[in-house]
């Protein structure tokens, strides 16, 4: 399978040029150049076959069929429940994995594939990733003990989570962690400043290992999967998904499965007060506004990169894509009311991202034999804060994460001054 650049279509890539190279010239997002079709699924065959069946096109050559399932099933190597609310109601959780939130797939299959791809190269690799939270130690775990690479990871200080900190700083090795003082945009901001400077190229190949790395936007297609693949065994015949949404990364990915011929009817995007795309679907405009902070932090996003993806799918055609997108915005005080119903109602206790795809799914109206699906992306544990606060009563703590507590906490601080955080990396 070939890409091509969003911004640019004469640049043609591989796979393995996409992954290593992450964004293409005017910083465009690469695109698959075909989308396989399938007429005839065969939803008896184990989950694994079928998700190598499906992710194999856009791998072609670059990652032999046998490595590439040996990466799917280490990339599935933990599972996504499907809770039942109620008899066409589901909510499947996607926070099993080794940092508690959906990104440990995508971050896990890119990690796997650069591995595989830096047994070539004869410079070691350097992946530099900015984090305001969960990506970093998704990152980071995946990356971690894998030879060849290393990993810095930037968040603003005493700006993430208790636990989310506690995940960035403790795993040393190849991991690097620095706390800038600044906010998450100063992070990005020295990361792009980063891969301006040829000076820190030299001994390393640098790499950035965010969501529009084809890499981490494909595998996220596999819970997906497994989600139709149970329900249509359990005789549904449609599905419909909510999508708590940031970037868009994440429901891109489920909608590149509909283009394949996955029966999904609709989706629901489901955003905090960062509302650029309900607004676009209002008014036909990309405006962007400031980003408001809010209990849902991951989704404080105001120009989600994915998007152009998904306008992509759909052909850049509006009026396509309203037929299977609804996108709509919910504040904090229906995200608490939210988080409240769904633990006095089902004794389920979710975070706040969580809260809010379900509220999206609350707008759908399923047709007979069809099932509304809204996705968990992370352990309610990771924004304990502000949970416990709204349930009144303690998480239990996963022992992923009780485990790192004794560990010693390894961390740089550094200013947002990009000629300090070039020192560290010309050392
Ligand atoms: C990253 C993240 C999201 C948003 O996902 P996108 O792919 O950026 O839309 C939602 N919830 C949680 C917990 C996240 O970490």
């Amino acid at each position: 399978m070939k890409y091509f650049n969003l911004n640019d279509k004469n640049e043609l890539v591989s796979f393995e040029q996409a992954v290593t190279q992450g964004l293409g010239k005017n910083k465009g997002l690469f695109f698959p150049l075909s989308i396989p079709y399938f007429n005839n699924i065969n939803y008896e065959q184990d989950f694994q076959s079928l998700a190598l069946e499906v992710l194999q096109p856009y791998i072609g050559e670059a990652i032999h069929t046998k490595q590439l399932k040996n990466i799917i099933q280490q990339t599935c190597a933990f599972d996504f429940p499907l809770i039942t609310l109620e008899k066409n109601k589901f909510i499947v959780e996607l926070f099993h994995g080794p940092t508690l939130a959906f990104k440990d797939v995508g971050a896990q299959f890119m990690a796997l594939c650069l591995d595989h791809f830096s047994e070539k190269q004869i410079k070691k690799t350097r992946v530099l990733v900015a984090t305001s939270g969960d990506t970093g130690s998704a990152v980071a775990s995946g990356f971690y003990g894998v030879e060849n690479v290393e990993v810095i990871i930037l968040f603003p200080k005493d700006k993430v989570s208790e636990i989310q900190e506690l995940q960035l700083t403790t795993f040393g090795g190849n991991i690097s962690a620095y706390a800038v003082e600044g906010s998450f945009d100063d992070c990005q901001n020295l990361v792009k400043e980063a891969f301006n400077d040829s000076a820190i190229f030299t001994k390393y190949n640098n790499t950035s290992a965010n969501s529009i790395n084809v890499a981490r936007w494909l595998p996220q297609t596999l819970y997906y999967l497994k989600t139709i693949q149970t329900l249509v065994l359990k005789g549904f015949d449609k599905i419909s998904f909510s999508v708590p949404s940031g970037n868009f990364g994440n429901i891109c990915a489920g909608m590149l499965l509909q283009k394949m011929g996955f029966p999904i009817r609709k989706f629901v995007a489901a955003t905090n007060v960062n509302d650029t795309i309900p607004r676009y679907f209002q008014n036909k405009i990309i405006e962007i506004k400031p980003t408001i902070s809010t209990l849902s932090n991951a989704m404080d996003v105001s120009l989600p990169s994915n998007f152009i993806r998904i306008q992509q799918l759909y052909g850049n055609d509006f009026d396509t894509l309203q037929k299977t997108l609804n996108a709509i915005s919910f504040n904090d005080e229906e995200t608490k009311k939210a988080i409240l119903h769904l633990y006095k109602t089902y004794n389920y206790i979710t975070c706040p991202h969580s809260a809010i795809g379900y509220l999206g799914m609350q707008s759908l109206n399923p047709n007979a034999n069809e099932a509304c699906v809204c996705l968990s992306t992370a352990h309610p544990v990771k924004f304990a804060d502000s949970v416990e606060q709204i349930i009144e009563t303690k998480i239990p703590e996963p022992s992923t994460i009780s485990m790192l507590r004794p560990k010693n906490k390894i961390v740089t601080v550094i200013t947002k001054n990009y000629n300090e955080f070039q020192q560290m990396l010309l050392q």
